[in-house]
């Protein structure tokens, strides 16, 4: 989401004149994009700034905080870090070109009002480090699931819905340029409803229609989205996902707890029963689709009865790929308001390796019943460890590194999975599927 509003960010900086250099020693401002989902990636973000005060004492570089720890902290920010010079919030990068030329001037300024419709849908985002293959397209912007333990709400705002046509026209211009693969992307994709000025919501576009929109621009443009809510994912979009063979298979359903105890305190708005019938839909309407999730470990009150089904729940659902976190308590949240993080350090780290070794088994074996398949991979770089080989992924999300020959980035591929490590699947290319 981030690297996806900083594309918007360059958009409306390099339409007033401004250059991305990715030299720290030959800019004149540096913009750090932050989160402040856990305290952690706040305290990085510290770590930084204060790396960066050896470079301002020689040059009079200027520094903003821009995101969502800007939201959070607002002016507090300013007063807690003496070398920053400005802090803006997601809502108001298009105030960017002006709060710098006021920084210029030596003002300090704050710029953190969140908007009920800023959507940035007119802005063409300018595409950063890419590798004009896959790419980002922001869809809604917001959150008001108010889940217990999240600081989204309070620092992106309420959930609002960009113009349809916007991202469509977004897609085929990327297509047109060569890229072979758009994410959709919001806190809640599924819950993207547009009713236009109208507000009629018999009319509305939900997502289900919006992905049948993008997926028809080409069936060689392969259609990604996250994240997807477990309360809103419909029949409606599987049934069109299943229509579309280039709407990937691959639902990243994050599941933050398996204890029904748990999720309601998280204010989830799910039980474990209604999570595993959702699971049981993806697979009768898309058998060969990946599942991926989000799991907390450690949230207030939680107890080793609790872990043990959050463990069973990994079981149950044999995810592909799980992002594992251990719960952090963050400022004015509910829980911070109502709850105790009373989960003793030593024991959150425990259960999380708990369920990091868990999930390594499974992917593990989830990716050896892959070897002998074969899948169609679209090319994107060269593989990491060595530059006769290049990487892709499948329509599962997975990565598969195979023996470069004469391919290139950006191409289909079959390729046969030959072997495979909890991370990896390695191939060989078996044909290539592009005319
Ligand atoms: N909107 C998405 C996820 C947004 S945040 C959703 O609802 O699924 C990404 C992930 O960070 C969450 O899924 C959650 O697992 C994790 N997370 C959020 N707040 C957290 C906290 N306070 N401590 C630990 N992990 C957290
Ligand atoms: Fe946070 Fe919940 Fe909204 Fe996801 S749905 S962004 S976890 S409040």
């Amino acid at each position: 989401m981030n690297f996806a509003d900083s594309e918007v960010i360059n958009a409306i900086l390099i339409r007033e004149g401004y250059k991305l250099t990715p030299d720290d020693n030959a800019a004149d401002f540096i913009l750090i994009n932050t989160c402040a989902i856990r305290d952690n990636a706040e305290q990085r973000i510290r770590k930084r700034l204060h790396e960066l005060k050896a470079l301002q004492r020689q040059r009079p570089v200027k520094i903003g905080i821009l995101g969502c720890m800007a939201e959070r902290l607002q002016k507090q920010l300013l007063e807690e870090e003496d070398n920053v010079s400005f802090v803006v919030g997601p809502d108001a990068y298009r105030k960017l070109p002006i709060i710098l030329r006021q920084t210029i001037n030596g003002a300090k300024t704050a710029e953190t009002t969140l908007s009920e419709d800023e959507t940035y849908a007119d802005i063409t985002p300018v595409r950063l480090n890419g590798n004009g293959i896959s790419g980002y397209i922001s869809i809604m912007r917001g959150c008001q699931n108010y889940c217990a333990y999240c600081v989204v709400p309070y620092t992106r705002g309420k959930e609002r819905s960009r113009d349809p046509q916007t991202i469509v026209n977004e897609a085929r211009m990327l297509f047109e340029q060569g890229y072979r693969e758009v994410t959709l992307l919001g806190q809640n994709v599924n819950s993207y409803k547009w009713t236009g000025d109208t507000g009629n919501e018999v009319s509305a576009t939900g997502f289900p229609q919006l992905m049948a929109r993008v997926a028809d621009i080409s069936p060689l443009l392969r259609v990604r989205f996250a994240t997807s809510h477990p309360k809103d994912l419909s029949d409606e979009l599987l049934q069109v996902m299943s229509e579309h063979r280039n709407i990937c298979r691959c639902i990243h359903l994050p599941v933050q707890s398996g204890s029904e105890r748990i999720l309601k305190l998280m204010n989830r708005r799910y039980t474990p029963d209604w999570y595993l019938n959702r699971i049981d839909a993806i697979r009768r309407f898309l058998p060969d689709c990946s599942i991926t999730t989000d799991v907390i470990a450690g949230f207030c009150s939680e107890t080793e009865e609790d872990h043990q089904a959050t463990l069973q729940m990994f079981r149950k659902v044999r995810y592909d790929y799980a992002y594992m976190f251990k719960f952090s308590m963050r400022p004015n949240t509910y829980a911070e308001r109502h709850l105790q993080d009373d989960i003793p350090e030593d024991v959150k780290i425990h259960r999380l390796e708990e369920i990091i070794a868990l999930q390594g088994e499974i992917a593990l074996e989830n990716n050896r019943r892959d070897i002998g398949k074969t899948f169609e991979v679209l090319t994107e770089g060269t593989s990491h460890r060595s530059k006769e080989q290049l990487f892709g992924r499948n329509s599962q999300n997975k990565v598969i590194v195979f023996d470069r020959g004469n391919h290139h980035t950006g191409e289909y591929l079959q390729v046969k999975v030959t072997d495979c490590t909890a991370a990896t699947l390695k191939g060989i290319v078996v044909n290539s599927t592009e005319e």
